[in-house]
């Protein structure tokens, strides 16, 4: 696997935006430390660490880290920090050498509140910019999972036109005894929520499916 710490990537990739050699840049940031899914707390049990929901490595007020974590938890979190930095850097200069750049992320994840990724809005003008909600459903996954996409001079240039190719909210109905209902899919979500066998569901969804990859690539590319 690449390592996007390595310094060798990062000046790579600086270098290649400069010689215009890339048409764009995509930023599926790693969202597994910045997740709301994360809500667990601490419990010592016998002197062990139980195992349960992980808990919550960012907050709102805190997006680059809460205090208090125990080692194995702040080592996490200083990686995940360490690779967005590089991201974040990479991205900047790709939207400021006006190449097309899109970053995704759970809608709700605090990826979104951080200073560095706000601050990217600010570098291009208001029609260079569009941001996205939509659930991945409408793209044949079987899991709802709200997202948003930020994209920064790309083809598509209103939010509209991005819903009238798909990116759209899933409006489900809520099922008795839990879960919801997908008139896309015509059967109940899968839910996210949860293990099995020790895996977080959240992971199986981490990945795009090949319709989502495809439609991403038409508002990138027009
Ligand atoms: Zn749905």
């Amino acid at each position: 696997m690449l390592d996007i710490t390595a310094q060798w990537f990062e000046q790579q990739v600086l270098q290649w935006i400069g010689e215009r050699k890339l048409h764009g840049l995509g930023g599926g940031l790693p969202c597994n430390t910045c997740s709301r899914a994360r809500r667990g707390r601490y419990r010592i049990v016998n002197g062990k660490r139980r195992k349960g929901c992980p808990i919550a490595l960012r907050s709102t007020s805190q997006p680059w880290g809460v205090d208090g974590l125990d080692e194995t938890d702040n080592l996490k979190l200083q990686n995940a920090n360490r690779c967005f930095e590089v991201a974040f850097r990479l991205l900047r200069a790709a939207i400021l050498a006006g190449l097309a750049v899109w970053i995704e992320n759970p809608r709700d994840s605090i990826l979104w509140l951080m200073d560095q990724v706000l601050a990217l809005r600010d570098l291009v003008p208001p029609d260079r910019f569009v941001e996205v909600n939509f659930s991945q459903c409408c793209f044949n996954s079987p899991w709802l999972k709200p997202t948003k996409l930020w994209l920064f001079n790309c083809a598509v240039r209103t939010r509209e036109d991005a819903v009238a190719q798909g990116f759209q909210r899933c409006i489900s109905k809520r099922l008795k005894g839990g879960g919801s209902w997908c008139p896309h899919l015509q059967k109940a979500h899968l839910t996210l929520s949860g293990f099995t066998g020790g895996r977080a569901n959240t992971k199986k969804a981490a990945e795009y499916n090949s319709d989502l990859s495809l439609a991403i690539a038409r508002l990138v590319r027009g």
